[in-house]
């Protein structure tokens, strides 16, 4: 009788839980066979022994709502406490290169998409795409955020620190022309008259220095309530006067990316999106991801910390 009272209390439990809470859903990271993982990324340091010292690897493959998924993550493991470092896209190799830098530098973790054994920007798959309904054959990593895709959000979060930031690294190509887009932090129209403003909610950086006189490379900050968080000002003033551009995205529906679903979905953490130009040299693009870096750690870290220890 115990043991069909037990039996029955697991099945009600079990089903309440799948019923309101998918979220729950985890991935089980395993240890990554260096020997065996194919990744571009990797391969361009195959010839350097010393690449991944004090770096820990682990990798996890799933696949949810018609994608497979492989996402890797390097550990610093004598400073594991620090920032989240996530590069969604893996065409985008300088960010990967900025975010290995980073965590050696400041610790944290990486976590990185390998959407392939080399540079692809796109999960190839039949399925949806970041809980929008449409079936698709490919799904861009950075709006694959989703309450729809928990096995696949959660596994980007599920080793962040409380208190810690996600830096997102990213790459683009130049902001405006045809097919482009708008990634940049001017203003479109007027920059279609040949002025140079700002775009609404961004600044430039002060007393540039070269590699940051770049209007397509420049900080993003979201943020959704009619005015700004004061530590969001106080952090946009720290890089500024550290000569980088800023944006504060204002964010009202999700759009499937990181930030979107960091801002609208998980109150209290914080996220910062480096954006760098595109560059030949993947060495030119990940040092301005540094310089942007290094802004945000001198400038907004403590910051941050240091209203989160009051309680705010
Ligand atoms: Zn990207």
């Amino acid at each position: 009788m115990r043991a069909l009272v037990v039996w029955a209390c697991a099945l009600a439990v079990g089903s309440a839980a799948l019923a309101q809470e998918p979220s729950k859903a985890v991935v089980v990271w395993q240890q990554a066979d260096l020997a065996k993982l194919q990744d571009d990324d990797l391969a361009r340091y195959a010839g350097d022994a010393a690449y991944l010292e004090g770096i820990t690897v682990q990798e996890v493959r799933f696949s949810e709502n018609g994608f497979d998924w492989h996402l890797i993550r390097f550990a610093n493991s004598e400073k594991p406490i620090g920032p989240l470092w996530a590069v969604p896209h893996d065409d985008e190799n300088a960010a990967f290169e900025a975010a290995m830098a980073a965590v050696k530098t400041y610790g944290g973790t990486v976590i990185a998409v390998n959407s392939g054994p080399y540079s692809e920007r796109y999960q190839k798959g039949r399925g949806t795409c970041g809980g929008r309904a449409a079936i698709v054959t490919r799904c861009d990593p950075n709006r694959n955020f989703s309450e729809s895709t928990p096995l696949f959000s959660k596994a980007h979060i599920d080793m962040l620190e409380a208190g810690q930031p996600i830096i997102a690294l990213h790459t683009n190509s130049p902001g405006f022309g045809p097919g482009r887009g708008n990634i940049t932090i001017l203003d479109p129209a007027s920059a279609a008259k040949g002025i140079n403003r700002p775009r609404t909610d961004g600044y430039f950086g002060a007393n540039q220095p070269d590699l940051l006189q770049d209007y397509d490379s420049y900080a993003i900050m979201p943020y959704r309530s009619t005015t700004l968080r004061p530590n969001d000002v106080q952090c946009r003033t720290a890089m500024v006067q550290r000569g980088v551009n800023v944006w504060h995205e204002k964010v009202k529906a999700s759009d499937g990316s990181f930030s979107n679903y960091v801002e609208l979905s998980s109150h209290g953490l914080r996220y910062v999106n480096m954006e760098s130009r595109r560059e030949p040299n993947l060495a030119v693009a990940a040092e301005r991801h540094k310089l942007m870096i290094d802004a945000y750690m001198s400038g907004c870290n403590s910051i941050y910390i240091q209203v989160q220890s009051l309680g705010d």
